[in-house]
């Protein structure tokens, strides 16, 4: 990769990805707009990227999320996690939104069962760790879930193509959970009882 210029040579802006923009083969002061061309850029073998799969059944994984409240619609105020599951072996990854709704509840228990998980009728259960603690709430840590899916194709009306879940199954056998370096790492600080997950 190019080598960072050490400072504006028109206005002296300090060497930070503040002050400067990067291309690949230069960098810009965001200041006064010098361009200081660096070098050609470097062949990396890059492959194209690659966004979907076609309909099928994969297995995925879940790698990512987030926790966020939805601000609009019948299901305002409820809870979201943002899941990032990478689908196995396709070098993509799909989005699922799980709202905790009285409306769209069983899409988040669908994949709960798919990925193993038993929990009886009635029973609480929490995707975060010490949530309920008090009340005996099941935390289900999603980190590396794995469940079977079927996978369908999302157009977008700009043209881009998603998947799309269609289906959890339940009834093609469960996955082992896949152990990520940050759970591996802190396994060997030996974790009390109630911090392993189901
Ligand atoms: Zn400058």
């Amino acid at each position: 990769m190019p080598q960072k210029p050490t400072a504006c040579e028109f206005c002296f802006q300090p060497k930070n990805p503040i002050c400067w923009s990067q291309r690949l083969d230069a960098w810009t002061c965001l200041t006064c707009h010098l361009t200081q061309r660096t070098a050609m850029p470097e062949y990396t073998d890059s492959k194209e990227p690659k966004f979907y799969v076609p309909p099928g059944r994969y297995i995925l994984c879940v790698t990512e999320y987030a926790v966020k409240y939805r601000q609009t619609g019948k299901t305002a105020g409820s809870q979201e996690f943002e899941v990032k599951m990478e689908i196995e072996g396709q070098g993509c990854a799909i989005n699922e939104y799980f709202i905790l709704h009285s409306s769209t509840i069983w899409r988040v228990e669908a994949f709960i069962r798919a990925a193993g998980i038993v929990l009886k009728k009635g029973q609480g259960w929490s995707f975060i760790k010490n949530e309920g603690l008090d009340k005996g709430w099941q935390w289900t840590d999603l980190i590396g879930l794995r469940v079977h899916a079927q996978l369908i194709q999302d157009p977008q009306p700009n043209g881009r193509i998603y998947n799309k879940v269609s289906v959890y199954y339940s009834d093609k056998g469960f996955l082992p959970k896949r152990v990520m370096a940050e759970q591996a790492e802190s396994a060997e600080n030996a974790p009390s009882e109630e911090d392993i997950p189901f």
